[in-house]
């Protein structure tokens, strides 16, 4: 390869893998293996030391596995990663070097129903808490940092629906604050933004979407853009000082791989959220035609959106993609590609009309996933956003009468009739 820096494509295809140095293999090879012999105990010694980087133990690091999260650093354009079992594990291995008990995120109260939930109450088992607030409400979200805040958490693209997060205003708070903003980038994926072009710190990822793609897999990434600097405060104890969990090392020595390390040697080791090396290949593979599928799914999703609008029987929809969306002019700043491909669409038949719907729909399937191959729906009132009280699902743009839409890659115009064909059910 030139010395010019490789494109996004080209990363997809080749970013974090080469020619397996025993075989040749040209596919990174699962390796389905749980040790790795040490030379000699010298060897072994200075690899536990984090003087020399190798593998010990696959709950800690894999070939397979350290080359997703390789990948996927390079197409973030971070320093380092981790890849973990799923989204949700991501999440928690985000944070897990930067909390301890009595520490709080400030979090968007706009996010995936299940972050919510693992925000809300899971998390406080830890001591750790969140508080919420509205990410277009800049002065809520500055008034809402304490001295107990660690992070600054959002979504790039808000699930279920259509809202696009200013990251760089976000970004700009948490440098005046000193905290590190974590960006969950699962919807929109680094194809249509990279959020450390735009100020984060730390971007996760459920890999069970878009990265992966179609279906397979339950995975998670995290990357850290290796620019924050944790000694620049007290607040970041696990990084800045000797870890105790680790021999006294003091991670932040090592750079723009502090996260990286801690999250392995420490996160990895002791709270166990590994990813299997047959799932990271599985994702590895599936990037590889991130950028295609992604440009399809844009593509058709817009279509569909502005098909909707025009049609009988819609309140609303919901996707920053459309001129008429308040979210139209940010898009353009933040996902200049195209506003993804995932967004809801509110019935005039309210809630009845949206399970006949769903019920009617013979190309769409209904299941709690999206980011798939496949266009899928689902109706987050009833689902995947049951467990929050009416005040949060209103909040997280899932209201009663709302039905989300994960466009897929198939051909539009099978699309959009079978969404006519299932509106007329619905009496739309
Ligand atoms: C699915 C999803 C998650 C959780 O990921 P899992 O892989 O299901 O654990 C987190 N954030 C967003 C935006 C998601 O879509």
């Amino acid at each position: 390869m030139s010395d010019k820096t490789p494109g996004f494509d080209t990363l997809a295809v080749h970013a974090g893998t080469e020619p397996d140095p025993a075989t040749g293999a040209r596919q990174i090879p699962i390796y389905q293996s749980t040790s790795y012999v040490f030379r000699d105990a010298d060897h072994a010694a200075r690899l536990f030391n984090l003087e020399e980087v190798g593998f010990i133990y696959s709950r800690l690091t894999n070939p397979t596995v350290n080359a997703l999260a390789n990948r996927v650093a390079a197409l973030e354009g971070a320093a380092g990663g981790i890849a973990c079992s799923s989204g949700h594990a991501a999440q928690i291995m985000a944070l897990f070097p930067l909390m301890g008990p009595d520490c709080n995120v400030v979090s968007s109260s706009r996010l995936y129903g299940g972050t919510i939930t693992q925000f809300s109450h899971t998390i406080r088992r830890f001591g750790w808490s969140a508080t919420f607030v509205d990410t277009d409400d800049l002065d809520a979200v500055e008034a809402a940092i304490d001295e107990n805040t660690r992070a600054i958490f959002c979504e790039t693209i808000a699930n279920p629906g259509g809202y696009v997060t200013d990251l760089d205003a976000m970004a700009k708070i948490a440098d005046k604050a000193g905290l590190p903003l974590i960006v969950d980038n699962t919807t929109a994926t680094p194809w249509l933004c990279r959020p450390i072009d735009h100020g984060a710190t730390l971007v996760v990822h459920s890999a069970t979407k878009y990265l992966t793609g179609n279906g397979t897999v339950t995975g998670g990434v995290v990357v850290d853009s290796g620019k924050f600097d944790w000694s620049a405060s007290d607040k970041f104890p696990s990084l800045s000082q000797p870890e105790p969990a680790y021999h006294g090392l003091t991670f932040a020595a090592l750079g723009e791989m502090a996260f990286t390390f801690h999250a392995t040697a420490v996160g990895l080791r002791d709270l166990g959220m590994t990813l299997n090396p047959q799932a990271a290949h599985y994702s590895l593979m599936g990037i590889e035609t991130l950028g295609l599928r992604m440009e399809r799914h844009v593509a058709n999703a817009r279509a569909v959106a502005e098909w909707l609008e025009k049609r009988s029987g819609i309140e609303a929809v919901t996707y920053a993609g459309l001129e008429s969306s308040p979210y139209y002019e940010r898009s353009k700043a933040i996902v200049p590609k195209g506003a993804g491909a995932l967004f809801t669409v509110a019935l005039e038949g309210g809630y009845d009309a949206c399970v006949k719907l769903v019920d009617s729909l013979k190309l769409f399937s209904h299941v709690a996933n999206l980011g798939d191959t496949r266009s899928l729906i689902i109706h987050p009132a009833s689902t995947t956003h049951r467990q929050l009280e009416a005040e949060q699902q209103m909040r997280a743009g899932a209201a009663p009468n709302v039905v989300r839409l994960s466009i897929g890659i198939e051909d539009v115009d099978d699309i959009i009739a079978d969404l006519d064909q299932g509106l007329s059910a619905a009496g739309a």
